[in-house]
């Protein structure tokens, strides 16, 4: 392999590039006319625009993506997040051009991209699940009965879901036909797609989930647990890595299972399988079949860079390592930085006129920002993550509080101010939180 299309843009564009360059491979940025000016694009070996700025004209347009790898002869595409990233036609049309994809095969994306056969694989697998229903709920009628047996409150939610859109919460029977509406309704709107499902709304669960990666010749590792519970709107906004509840008995456990699971699947590339938590039970979610937002946390306590193993796998070499050269050292936590009001969380694109990176120890900024960059406003608002490692939970903390301070972000308004409360907050510092805290507490003004 040696030059890498990136479909993608901002920060993950460059973590994706600085890969390819400490591996002595070129890259070529693709780019919309409104990211012009886009750091991704100045430091790439080579860039292609692909048209105006709505994503859906630009970095969702597959013809004029394969036509830049084309011309640029690039050997393979990475999609990063979000965009074409979990889209199976997409890694099937680059494949098919002769291109690689920098991802998982068509079929395992497709099997995940629907959170039904995903659910159906897992339980094949003999994975956990929060109880629902066996499928797709064909009527109202079935909703009502699965809801009664699983017991209230329960959740309806889409099938092709993503990013917490089209998710419903009935408390109890009167509030059913409301949640199998909006949800299918909602469904339909965002992904084209209305088929629903039914699972138990668990009241007080953490988020944690397992990183794994695995080879096409039969290895697969997983990287441990990551608690992505600080949530808003089902969003993360936090991450950490390990988990403050999780024992290393019980990630060991989980683990096994699961890579025994995905090894039975054949499945190649990062993934990521997230579960709900509760009483000391993991019930699956879902399964994402690409890199994270949220990756850099198990980055810094395993010592490993994903981006790489990702296209080294790729390019059909073997892992490594085995599980046990998997070693966790100390505790890292990300602060996802959106460029939005961090008490109304309007969003606030614009010119950063002043941009100033912390440093020192321990501490990592993945971001696209400099000064004098314009956020456009036609994309995702995260603008940088603030990533930390420490040898322990509480200097983790302190070291993030000290960094959020040094970090200067001018010009538009930034979550940082937020990020400082929680970090500020006993609870939070006691690892005392589930996936309703953020909520509760963004909404008493932190
Ligand atoms: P999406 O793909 O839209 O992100 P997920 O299935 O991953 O949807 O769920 C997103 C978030 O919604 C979870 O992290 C969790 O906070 C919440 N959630 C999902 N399912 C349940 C459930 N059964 N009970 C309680 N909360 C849930």
């Amino acid at each position: 392999m040696k030059k890498v299309l990136i479909a993608n843009r901002g920060e993950i564009a460059l973590r994706v590039h600085r890969a390819c360059q400490e591996m002595g491979i070129r890259t070529v940025a693709v780019h919309s006319t409104a990211d012009e000016t886009a750091m991704h694009v100045r430091l790439a070996d080579e860039s292609v625009c692909i048209g105006p700025p709505p994503a859906r004209e630009s970095y969702l347009n597959v013809a004029n993506i394969l036509s830049a790898a084309a011309i640029t002869g690039a050997d393979a595409i990475h999609p990063g997040y979000g965009f074409l990233s979990e889209n199976a036609k997409f890694a099937e049309m680059v494949e098919a051009h002769g291109f690689t994809f920098i991802g998982p095969t068509a079929d395992h994306i497709r099997m995940m991209g629907d959170k039904i056969t995903a659910k159906d694989t897992m339980r094949r697998l003999g994975v956990p699940l929060v109880p629902g229903s066996k499928g797709a709920l064909s009527s109202l009628e079935e909703a009502r009965s699965v809801a009664e047996e699983v017991m209230y409150p329960v959740l309806i939610k889409a099938a092709a879901g993503g990013g917490g859109r089209g998710m419903k919460v009935a408390r109890d029977a009167s509030e059913i036909e409301e949640a199998w509406r909006v949800a299918r309704t909602e469904a339909k709107a965002a992904f084209g797609n209305d088929e629903v499902y039914l699972e138990k709304y668990l009241d007080r669960p953490r988020h944690i989930e397992l990183q794994v990666l695995a080879d096409t010749h039969g290895n697969v590792v997983h990287f441990g647990e990551r608690d992505c519970s600080l949530q808003r709107r089902h969003q993360k906004l936090v991450e950490e890595a390990g988990s403050p509840v999780l024992t290393p008995a019980e990630r060991d456990a989980l683990g096994a299972q699961v890579t025994a699971g995905l090894r039975q699947l054949g499945y190649r590339n990062a993934g990521t399988l997230e579960f709900l938590w509760q009483d000391g039970q993991f019930a699956f979610i879902e399964m994402n079949t690409r890199l994270q937002v949220e990756h850099p946390v198990t980055e810094m306590v395993c010592g490993v860079d994903l981006v790489r193993e990702q296209i080294r796998v790729a390019a059909g070499e073997k892992l490594g390592y085995g599980q046990e050269d998997v070693r966790f050292s100390g505790h890292a936590i990300e602060c996802r930085v959106t460029a939005e009001h961090p008490v109304t969380f309007a969003p606030s694109p614009g010119r950063v006129t002043t941009y100033h990176a912390p440093g020192g120890l321990g501490v990592r900024v993945d971001s696209a920002l400099y000064s004098g960059y314009a956020v456009p406003p036609h994309y995702d608002s995260l603008v940088a993550k603030l990533i930390v490692h420490a040898p322990t939970r509480a200097q983790a903390i302190a070291r993030t509080r000290r960094a959020l301070d040094e970090m200067v972000v001018d010009g538009i308004e930034t979550t940082l101010p937020l990020h400082k409360r929680i970090m500020e907050d006993p609870e939070f510092q006691a690892g005392d939180y589930t996936i309703h805290w953020l909520e509760r507490f963004v909404g008493r003004g932190g």
